[in-house]
């Protein structure tokens, strides 16, 4: 079996000037887990890896990149998931250094799932996490600006409206597929851009954002509250069960369209045959691949696309 690894940078409309940029951060990023996978041979190791490169990049809605709350904060979501139906997950924790690791470490070293808010924020200091700084936060500044300019609009309920539906959905999600087959996912992401303080979104909730079993492993993105509704990753897990990969995907992606309409969401996936795909309906989603035997990356931003590994 060859390793094997996808990664996404959100399901939205990015501005074709934005997309050299993002695709070079989508670039590094599947390079830096896929280095990972292959001197490790460990899929969690290698989604976290990528997940964290880029949460570190600040070019997406994760990490440094992420956006803020109507309130003007940062309150972050991560969540990895495994093989062996181990599941780990932080909601609405404000302003910690890279959310996904510390997903992972509630996953590991607790007997809970999901862990919210400033006492998640202390459980990852206790474990020497760091928080960011104003200076690390590059989506801060930029829509703290953007924030104030609508604050004086009499439009602004509409205008927040607007901008929730098709911009900043750079969310970011990674699976893998190790040499015997081990599967694993993870996601990490600000939000939606003005969400309420305290909202949690899909992506650290198992069977929403993300999930794995022994057979394949699916992360999501989009509007949270619709893949909610859905269960988006649960449907494409349980339907791989009985079908192939596509069609699992494009059964699921097809039932939350159906209800929500366009410019809602994306997802990818990866099985333990050698199958990956992703698939949107949204304008954009930046995604990159790498196996075993390909000497670069292919990343691209539109389309969607199933691939045989093996
Ligand atoms: N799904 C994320 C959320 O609703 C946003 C995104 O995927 O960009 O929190």
């Amino acid at each position: 079996m060859k390793r094997a690894i996808l990664i996404h940078g959100g399901a939205g409309s990015i501005k074709k000037k934005l997309w050299s940029t993002r695709m070079k951060g989508l670039k590094d990023a599947v390079l830096s887990g896929f280095n990972v996978l292959s001197s490790t041979d460990d899929s969690l190791e290698a989604v976290v890896q990528a997940v964290s490169a880029m949460e570190d990049s600040g070019l997406f809605n994760a990490g440094r990149g992420s956006v803020i709350t109507f309130g003007g904060k940062v309150e972050l979501d991560a969540a990895v998931a495994d093989w062996q139906g181990r599941y780990g997950a932080v909601g609405g924790v404000p302003n910690i250094k890279n959310p996904v690791k510390l997903a992972r470490e509630v996953m590991e070293r607790t007997k809970h799932h999901l862990l919210v808010g400033g006492d998640a924020k202390e459980f990852g200091l206790k474990l020497g996490f760091k928080e960011y700084t104003i200076n690390d936060l590059t989506g801060f500044t930029r829509l703290k600006t953007y924030l104030n300019n609508l604050k004086n609009e009499k439009t602004y309920y509409k205008k927040l409206y607007e901008a929730n539906k098709n911009v900043f959905h750079d969310t970011v999600g990674a699976v893998a597929v190790n040499s015997m087959g081990d599967v694993a996912a993870a996601v990490s992401t600000g939000g939606l851009l003005f969400k309420l303080d305290g909202r949690v979104g899909d992506s650290p909730i198992h069977g929403a954002g993300i999930m794995a079993d022994p057979l394949s492993a699916s992360v999501a993105t989009g509007i949270g509250e619709y893949i909610m509704d859905s269960m988006l990753t649960y449907l494409v897990v349980k339907y791989r069960r009985y079908m192939s990969l596509e069609a699992a995907c494009r059964k699921a992606l097809k039932l939350l369209t159906r209800y929500r309409g366009n410019n809602s969401a994306g997802l990818i996936c990866i099985d333990r045959y050698g199958y990956m795909g992703w698939m949107h309906n949204t304008e954009t989603m930046g995604r990159a691949y790498i196996y075993e035997d390909m000497n670069s990356p292919a990343v691209g931003m539109v389309g969607d696309g199933f691939i045989r590994i093996i």
